[in-house]
């Protein structure tokens, strides 16, 4: 990933942001966003980056006119292509992640008088835009569940558990007041998925291992949670008894997937603050995003074109 200086040498004018939309757009040349024809699209002289379709049915009589931007997430927003890139690159290189204030800080100044609004919403249209889609994971994978807002101390049994306390077996047990299931599957060495979840029990956490993992996966861990006693019957499922103080048995712990969970917890207290259960699957999507993308130097223009097509 470039350092900041290069991506503002890069992106100076809208048509710097507009050729390389362009590119990501349509690297084989211009199609129409309608009917997908790359024939009988011809250029607008008068209006750059403006197309007309004339196939047969794609418009009314004067052809279907569209822009760069037509069908993507950019368009109807009157932003400049320049402060969503912006946006988007401060988001993709902030490591422990960046607020929606800070992102508004770093590009107009602590005095600035510009809208906070337009910062807020660019930042929320990224996350969400950060969906992913990721295969089936394989190899050695890990599932963990953690536990997101409410109060800082909870118990289980009888201790503090070192990621912010757990359900018991069973849906939300004392001490998860308040509090928001997150899920996730990480691949050693490889991707993560991960998303919020409304509880925490064996339908919820089998279906989403079934959805996630591939049965062709070298072992799958987990902690005792109940909610994985299923998985034996199609997976290599081995369980790591935190509650008997095991941690690492072999090839069996869940050490990756709670690297994973400290950093995006550290991420949302130190950036975020408090997070509403409205917005938590975006900051998910986030975190997960810029993981699954951390050796791709490639990841700004990924983004850029998984939005555009
Ligand atoms: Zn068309």
């Amino acid at each position: 990933m470039q350092t900041i200086d290069a991506f503002d040498k890069q992106f100076q004018t809208e048509d710097d942001c507009k050729n390389f939309l362009m590119g990501m757009r349509w690297p084989d040349g211009v199609r129409c966003p309608r009917c997908k024809s790359k024939e009988r699209i011809y250029v607008l002289k008068a209006r750059p980056f403006h197309w007309v379709c004339c196939n047969k049915g794609c418009g009314e009589r004067r052809g279907y006119r569209f822009s760069v931007i037509t069908k993507t997430i950019f368009e109807n927003t009157k932003i400049p292509l320049k402060l969503w890139f912006k946006v988007a690159f401060l988001i993709l290189t902030a490591k422990k992640g960046i607020s929606a204030l800070q992102v508004h800080r770093v590009i107009f100044g602590e005095e600035s008088t510009h809208a906070y609004h337009t910062s807020w919403y660019l930042c929320m249209r990224w996350r969400c835009a950060m969906k992913g889609d990721v295969m089936p994971l394989t190899g050695e994978v890990e599932i963990d569940e953690t536990y997101v807002g409410g109060k800082a101390k909870n118990r289980h049994g009888g201790r503090t558990n070192h990621h912010g306390g757990k359900n018991p077996p069973g849906v939300g047990g004392p001490g998860t007041a308040g509090k928001i299931a997150v899920i996730g599957a990480i691949a050693r060495k490889g991707m993560i998925i991960a998303k919020v979840i409304e509880n925490t029990d064996t339908a919820t956490l089998d279906s989403f291992v079934r959805q996630s993992v591939s049965t062709q996966a070298k072992l799958v861990a987990t902690d005792e949670h109940s909610g994985y006693r299923l998985l034996g019957r199609d997976y290599d499922h081995r369980v790591v008894r935190h509650s008997a103080g095991q941690y690492v048995v072999g090839t069996t712990h869940t050490n990756t997937i709670e690297g994973f969970w400290s950093l995006f917890k550290r991420g949302i207290i130190g950036s975020y603050h408090k997070v509403s259960k409205q917005y938590l699957p975006l900051y998910v999507n986030e975190f997960a995003w810029r993981f699954n993308n951390r050796k791709n130097p490639a990841m700004f223009a990924d983004l850029i074109q998984s939005v555009s097509r």
